[in-house]
């Protein structure tokens, strides 16, 4: 992509809106406007982030035997009286009438919908295990949107739903989610502590939220320091293997982690001293097993081997991509801007034309564009003719993780730096070898 034919709305001044720095960072990048309140468009820069962490979401969910599918965003309120949530849920959610004056809604959530789905066509047990998510936009009147898309009115969740037959088969579904939690995280280049969370007024059920450390964070958190120390599953991980998955939630939830609200200030200080962390985080995924809450009500359920019918065991299970974003900013940035972790990063590496114009650097610079480019990297290349201090500024601040710096004094010598963005360490070499460093 040629920077003078994109579009990077670049701020050069801090918006005042921005209270926290990865909403300052994301305006001035050019990677999203608000439209109306906690209501955003994400403008190309953005949306390329936002595609690549949705791409990892969809991979690691695959992964786990989940299965896409997609539904709307406007429902019909009837589903929603069936299950009792539609007057339970209050003024967090739009509701609107169409023409014929029918209630609607725009989904905060999905529940009801997928257990109609799945009431409609699944009649046996011999179809279970079954896990169906999609990757949609959802709506909550928050009372308090702020933070930018940390916390949006309208905002992206992935959000997931498992039917099994018995208890013990929807544990083992949700670790799976579990397992590709943790996965999915990791390879954001996060570390989302698995809290112990609020399972509201259905007891007894299961419940995790992942918590991504951070002063801004609106979560209060108390955990093991240990967690860092932790191996992330193997890719080749067996998600059908029930003990191995046991072993790893287990492994995972032997070390103390809870939200305030799950706060056991006596385990808490059964952890010596010194190994005790107290903080504030970002949740950014929100798994919950909660039996046949949903299944009973709305009347899914199926035959079982022994010839009766049984209502089926759910839970679901959601991440914030649009909340992943910021929260990926919040833990990776300097005070020239984002540093992206290389697998979310809307470009592999920006060449940086140090003076557009001249034939020795714009030469230069098309032939490492164009090998790269067929190397099937995502190259960004600054072609316009702003200032060098404007070009690096640009370039820091969005974040690319190398830059190609293309001068005419090393270009005359046929060479090149390349800055690593998040080091900041720079190298001088030959052309050639700038660009077999990215294509070998
Ligand atoms: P919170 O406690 O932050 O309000 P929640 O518990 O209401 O979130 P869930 O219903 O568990 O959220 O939703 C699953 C995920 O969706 C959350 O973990 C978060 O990543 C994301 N999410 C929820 N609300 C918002 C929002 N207003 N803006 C952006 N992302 C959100
Ligand atoms: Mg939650």
């Amino acid at each position: 992509m040629r920077l003078s034919r994109f579009f990077i709305p670049i701020l050069k001044e801090n918006p005042k809106e921005a209270e926290i720095v990865s909403h300052r960072l994301m305006l001035r990048a050019g990677m999203i406007r608000q439209q109306s309140q906690g209501i955003y468009s994400w403008l190309p820069l953005g949306k390329k982030v936002l595609d690549k962490v949705n791409n990892i979401i969809r991979e690691e969910q695959n992964r786990a035997g989940a299965i896409e599918l997609s539904m709307p965003t406007l429902q019909s309120a009837e589903l929603w009286q069936e299950s009792g949530r539609y007057d339970a849920y209050g003024k967090e959610m739009l509701r609107i009438k169409d023409r014929q004056d029918r209630p609607m809604l725009y989904g905060p959530t999905n529940e009801e919908m997928i257990t109609d789905i799945f009431r409609s066509s699944v009649k046996s047990y011999k179809d279970l295990p079954l896990n169906l998510y999609h990757i949609q936009l959802k709506f909550r009147d928050e009372i308090r949107p702020r933070f930018g898309t940390m916390r949006s009115r309208e905002f992206m969740m992935k959000d997931a739903y498992s039917f099994d037959l018995t208890r013990e088969g929807a544990e083992h579904s949700y670790n799976k989610m579990f397992t590709a939690y943790l996965r999915t995280f990791d390879r954001l280049g996060l570390r989302a502590i698995p809290m112990r969370a609020d399972t509201g007024p259905i007891g007894g059920n299961l419940s995790h939220e992942f918590i991504i450390l951070a002063d801004t964070g609106e979560s209060e958190v108390f955990c093991h320091k240990d967690f860092v120390n932790f191996d992330i599953p193997a890719e080749n991980t067996d998600f059908d293997s029930v003990d191995g998955l046991k072993g790893i939630f287990d492994k995972w939830t032997s070390l103390y982690a809870a939200t305030s609200e799950m706060h056991d200030e006596a385990a808490f200080n059964a952890i010596p001293e010194g190994e005790r962390l107290s903080a504030r985080g970002i949740e950014v995924g929100h798994i919950f097993y909660f039996g046949t809450k949903y299944s009973e009500p709305m009347g899914a359920k199926v035959q079982g081997p022994d010839g009766k019918e049984h209502f089926v065991h759910m839970g679901s299970y959601g991440i914030g991509p649009t909340r992943l974003v910021p929260a990926i900013i919040e833990a990776s940035h300097d005070e020239n801007g984002i540093i992206w972790p290389e697998s979310v990063a809307p470009f592999d590496v920006v060449v940086i034309n140090m003076k557009a114009g001249d034939e020795a650097c714009d030469g230069t610079c098309e032939l490492i564009y164009a090998a790269l480019t067929k190397a099937g990297k995502d190259v960004l290349y600054d072609d316009t003719d702003d200032r060098a201090g404007t070009k690096f500024a640009t370039a820091d601040l969005i974040g690319v993780p190398y830059q190609i710096i293309a001068g005419p004094r090393a270009v005359a010598n046929g060479e090149v730096e390349v800055k690593d963005r998040k080091t900041g360490a720079r190298e001088t070499m030959t052309i050639e070898a700038a660009i077999n460093r990215f294509v070998a």
